[in-house]
């Protein structure tokens, strides 16, 4: 499918007026109808609710909109619970879904009424020193083991992740945790990422629920909801189907009809944990080429680099790039483009069919609404992007500013490097 940006060059000449690149920009429309498109693929499941995954675009403006759109967080750290509680998520609204987790995230999630999703059996024990006594309602977290496959397809290897109770451990972790006065259970698994097939959650669903009907005859354990968690993925290339979210949600409903409703478990919450497919579209990264070099390939080097964006350097994840105003030009040209770290990774795109690129052209990378700003880091000494939002009415929001060399600097208590420069890091005579 071909893939448009959600901003055009005239936009994006405004907004460079006020902000220079490169920077994120997200699409507030965007993120609420496709919120809004997944409350409607699961309206057939009374206590449906989205937690997005703060890890993905932890930024309060974005939490707000989601809010809006009657989604809760799921947090994996003491910040990303702290954010929640100041943007107004309260009590039930946050999942702490977490692994090798610290006591004192454990004693916040708590002190927050958070629901606690465990990752390993010994957390029982842990949990339970922490807080002083075991939360009325728990989560375990399961992974089967093996490999997660669709036919013949390996689609992730869950007996290789780190995540998650074997179903031994799950089972002796429910009889525990019920003879210790818990009352109400629930159960998460997360076995595949960025998932581009419709068939992803309803086969976890499957595993889920089957394994719940177990778990409730075995130890009659009161389970409330089940949690999909995250993994529904997004066609980064032009030549991948995007998923059908209604027909995941349909396919999600077959399964519970068949599995967990004849076994008298129709009242069971279904719970979602999606980062990707929440905001992934609907953000992209605005960088300005600044030079082009022709050695031994054909260079476009850009003012963003691998910190502002780490997925291709690291995953060697494809992200598709429109050239502002030449949505429509032929590609007949074949480039790397670069960032300017001293690794050799820092590419955005390898062997990139795009238009010719002049100086001064304003590149739109693609998808980076999730998993984009929030991987960044300060290699090099490189200073972290603004974050812009593009309203419903056109205006645009600076959601976080960019780093200033005096944020970089403001960890050490070394030496003053800030009183030799001023705010905009100009030399001090
Ligand atoms: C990362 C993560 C998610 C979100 O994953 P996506 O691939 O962005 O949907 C959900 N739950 C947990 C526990 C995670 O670690």
């Amino acid at each position: 499918m071909e893939k448009r940006p959600f901003v055009t060059l005239e936009q994006l000449q405004e907004i460079v007026k006020d902000y220079p690149t490169p920077f994120h920009l997200y699409d507030e429309r965007g993120i609420r109808e496709n919120a809004g498109r997944l409350r409607k693929a699961f309206a057939w499941n009374k206590g449906f609710k989205e937690y997005f995954a703060v890890k993905a675009t932890p930024n309060p403006f974005i939490l707000k909109i989601l809010k809006e759109e009657g989604c809760g967080t799921d947090c994996s750290s003491l910040t990303e619970l702290m954010m929640s509680d100041a943007c107004g998520f309260c009590g039930t609204e946050i999942m702490f879904s977490s692994n090798d987790t610290p006591p004192e995230e454990f004693q916040l999630a708590h002190d927050l009424g958070a629901i606690i999703n465990l990752d390993d059996f010994t957390h029982i024990r842990c949990l339970e020193e922490t807080l002083g006594k075991l939360p009325e309602t728990i989560c375990c977290r399961y992974n089967p083991g093996g490999v997660f496959k669709i036919s013949n397809d390996i689609m992730d290897n869950p007996g290789d992740a780190k995540y998650g109770m074997t179903t031994e451990q799950l089972f002796e972790a429910f009889k525990v945790l019920k003879a210790k006065g818990v009352k109400y259970f629930g159960i998460h698994a997360f076995l595949a990422s960025n998932t581009v097939t419709n068939e992803y959650y309803p086969m976890l669903a499957k595993v889920l629920f089957e394994v719940a009907v177990k778990l409730q005859r075995e130890t009659g354990a009161d389970i409330r909801f089940i949690n999909l968690s995250g993994g529904i993925g997004i066609p980064y290339s032009p030549d991948q189907e995007p998923n059908d979210i209604m027909a995941i949600g349909d396919g999600v409903r077959k399964v519970y009809e068949e599995v967990l409703v004849p076994a008298g478990m129709g009242d069971v919450a279904l719970f979602t944990e999606l980062g990707r497919f929440m905001l992934a579209p609907y953000g992209c990264l605005v960088t300005k080429a600044i030079h082009e070099k022709h050695t031994h390939k054909e260079y476009v080097g850009v003012d963003a680099c691998a910190v502002n964006l780490m997925r291709p350097a690291v995953y060697g994840a494809y992200h598709h790039i429109t050239v502002a105003g030449k949505e429509d030009k032929a590609c007949d040209q074949v480039y790397d483009v670069v960032g300017s770290l001293c690794e050799n990774c820092d590419k955005f795109a390898i062997d990139r069919k795009l238009p010719r690129i002049e100086k001064g052209d304003l590149l739109i990378i693609h998808d980076t609404g999730a998993h984009g700003f929030s991987m960044g880091y300060n290699y090099n000494g490189k200073l972290k992007s603004a974050e812009l939002l593009l309203k419903e009415d056109g205006s645009v929001d600076m959601i976080r500013r960019a780093e200033t060399p005096q944020d970089y600097f403001a960890t050490f208590d070394f030496c003053d490097v800030m009183g030799k420069y001023g705010e905009q890091g100009e030399r001090n005579p």
